[in-house]
């Protein structure tokens, strides 16, 4: 059988790909991919930069390229061979990963280089790959000695387990509480989609009535619109108390142990806690840097927070003479206060973002900046018919990069909306391969009448998505792994949100922003309205946000084996960001999952960061004008294209000329003027 995966391919050759294509071509690739690294601990030479540090990252190109498409394809794309075929490839790619690291001849040249080269023979971006490349054998443990090894070892294990099993209690807290309706007075409020939902819920369960759970499509629209106060009280509780009521599913003592070896293994590896090992490796560098970060947004969020819950208090109490506002009053008041304020209606938007024309805005936009230039070509190969190719070129008529784009649900698509690559950019031997990159979303159907009708949240997706895409497109990087969005992680969310800053924007919107059917641009007084409700109590807002950073902080900044009591830890941790009354039976750490079981820990704080940043980088156009080609050229010499070659902090000071600060997001938000 021939493989189309086995031949020499640049684009993605989806059109003679067939799943059974994959299992042969990975496991050819491996093979290569191993060879590849036992040519460089074999070399009888030295080791040098360009025969250990430089060949390690080129090695496993064709075992990247395959993994690309074959993941790439189980998130958009999927069914269930590709789902079982994933499951046998994770862990062989895992357990190759795991050899790498683990090489102890690899690792001996390795730190041979690191230890001896000269770093002025080095350029910038080779000597921020030898150091990554050298940390990344320090960080797993590649200095310490064979018992402590060992004890790394047995500590990750623990680790993985201990994660999974904080998601297995929290999973099973959330299924096992059901709210169960049958008089149609309790759907009070309600939309009909929630009333649907409900409803389906409870006919999959074969009884009467309507049902709600703690999952969020449930729960969030009924503590938005239930007008039902008492039964807004018994959600919220059954929700925050999850994995929270001392039985088989508590999860104070695991999440106690989490956080305790994680310190035992920055320990070990001679870091002072878990966080200054996270953020060795981040733009914010220091538990230090983090902590004045928060701490210095909260005392400007604080006195707008709580200007804004009074707001809320009074408009509960001369409403419905609510006299203790609770935690299951915030959403549904401030619901029905924005409502109220702006009168924003979905439905009156729309009209005004056909797909296809914010698409082409959209394009301008990147041209108008960035002098690129798209051009749909049928002749690319696609995955799918409703997945669109694109050849973009820069203003001196350079081949730049492909552009994929896959706008619609589908079955076998997961949700949400990313951006991806098929084919990373770098160069070898003079040759400057160009990227191939795509972005998958899951916008509304054109229906048989109505063209694609975007909502504004999905015009900013599109907007944030592309700018990933920018961020890969315009990479001009010399080895793959420091190439495009492969930048620490409280940094690659710049390019993203800073694109999405076009979206409020007159002069942006009069290129997209058109009724499909009389071609009026939206006018300016709507576009007030989207800005002024985007910023509606954007203080309690950023106090929650800063609230959950720091809990996030004090779990993993410290030592945390002489906690005793999680709630009272917690509170002590949430400090002055607390702005409603307390609850004995209400947790938040015990169902954290970013920070317990997915890769937030040390790293919560990363969504502020990311705000300051795109404000203030945006800030500089908005002084220059927002299509200045000077600020836009500088974003795209020192950002956009330099990938992960720098010192993040260093680039952005190249391209704003200073540190970021964070007024830019405060007077974005309507935060800067509000005194105490
Ligand atoms: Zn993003």
């Amino acid at each position: 059988m021939r493989n189309p995966l086995l031949e020499p391919f640049d684009l993605a050759p989806f059109s003679k790909l067939k799943t059974a294509h994959f299992k042969p071509a990975f496991e050819a690739a491996l093979d290569k991919a191993r060879v590849e690294i036992d040519a460089i601990t074999s070399n009888p030479e030295p080791p040098t930069f360009e025969n250990t540090i430089a060949a390690l990252d080129y090695a496993g190109y064709e075992l990247e390229r395959i993994a690309s498409i074959f993941f790439n394809l189980n998130s958009a794309e999927t069914n269930s061979e590709i789902q079982n075929l994933a499951q046998e490839i994770s862990p062989m790619l895992a357990a190759f990963a795991n050899d790498i690291t683990l090489n102890e001849p690899l690792f001996k040249r390795v730190q041979r280089v690191y230890e001896t080269t000269d770093n002025t023979g080095l350029s910038e971006e080779q000597h921020m790959l030898l150091t990554k490349k050298y940390r990344n054998f320090q960080r797993n443990g590649a200095l310490l000695s064979d018992s402590a090894k060992e004890e790394l070892r047995a500590i990750d294990k623990s680790l993985s387990k201990l994660k999974l099993t904080f998601g297995e209690h929290v999973l099973a807290e959330t299924q096992k509480f059901k709210l169960h309706l049958t008089d149609p007075a309790d759907l009070s409020g309600l939309p009909e989609s929630a009333r649907e939902g409900a409803r389906s819920l409870a006919e999959a369960e074969g009884i009467e009535g309507w049902l709600f759970t703690l999952d969020y499509p449930s729960y969030l629209p009924f503590m938005k619109y239930s007008t039902r106060r008492e039964l807004r009280k018994k959600m919220a509780i059954a929700f925050g108390s999850r994995a929270f009521h001392k039985d088989t599913l508590d999860n104070r003592e695991v999440l106690k142990e989490i956080a305790s070896l994680r310190f035992q293994r920055a320990r070990l590896l001679g870091y002072a806690n878990h966080a200054e090992f996270v953020l060795e490796e981040r733009m914010a560098k220091t538990p230090q840097a983090v902590q004045v970060f928060l701490q210095d947004l909260l005392e400007k969020a604080l006195p707008a927070a709580r200007r804004e819950i009074e707001e809320l208090k009074n408009y509960a109490l001369n409403t419905d003479g609510v006299t203790t506002f609770e935690k299951w009053d915030s959403s549904f008041y401030s619901e029905k206060l924005k409502k109220e304020t702006f009168d924003l209606e979905e439905s009156e938007l729309k009209p005004y973002f056909e797909l296809i024309s914010v698409l082409e805005g959209m394009f301008r936009i990147a041209g108008d900046l960035f002098g690129l230039h798209f051009e749909k070509d049928p002749s690319i190969e696609t995955y799918h018919e409703e997945v669109a190719g694109f050849r973009v070129r820069d203003a001196a008529d350079n081949f730049t990069a492909i552009f994929y784009a896959d706008f619609h649900p589908r079955p076998g698509k997961r949700a949400g909306a990313w951006m991806t690559s098929y084919k990373p950019q770098f160069q070898r031997e003079g040759k400057n391969e160009r990227p191939h990159i795509s972005i998958v979303c899951n916008f509304t159907r054109p229906t048989q009448n109505t063209p694609s009708l975007l909502t504004f949240n999905e015009v900013t997706t599109l907007f944030h998505e592309f700018g990933h895409a920018l961020h890969g497109m315009l990479a001009d990087s010399t080895y793959p792994s420091l190439s495009g969005t492969s930048v620490y992680w409280d940094f690659v969310e710049l390019p993203s949100q800073m694109m999405e800053n076009w979206c409020y924007e007159p002069e942006a919107l009069a290129l997209f922003a058109k009724h499909y059917q009389t071609g009026e641009v939206i006018p300016e007084k709507l576009v007030e309205r989207i800005r002024a409700s985007a910023n509606f109590l954007e203080g309690i807002a950023t106090v929650r946000q800063l609230s959950f950073g720091m809990l996030d902080m004090a779990w993993h900044s410290g030592d945390p084996s002489a906690v005793s009591d999680v709630k009272a830890f917690e509170t002590e941790a949430f400090g002055e960001t607390r702005l409603l009354p307390e609850h004995p039976e209400i947790c938040m750490s015990t169902s954290f999952s970013h920070i317990f079981q997915g890769g937030y820990s040390a790293g919560y704080y990363s969504y502020k960061w990311a705000e300051v940043l795109d404000a203030d980088a945006f800030s500089y156009f908005r002084e220059k004008g927002i299509f200045d080609r000077e600020v836009a050229d500088k974003f795209k010499e020192f950002i956009l294209s330099k990938g992960g070659t720098e010192d993040p902090m260093d680039l952005y000071i190249k391209f704003r000329g200073r540190k970021p600060d964070p007024q830019a997001l405060l007077e974005r938000a309507g935060l800067a003027d509000t005194k105490s």
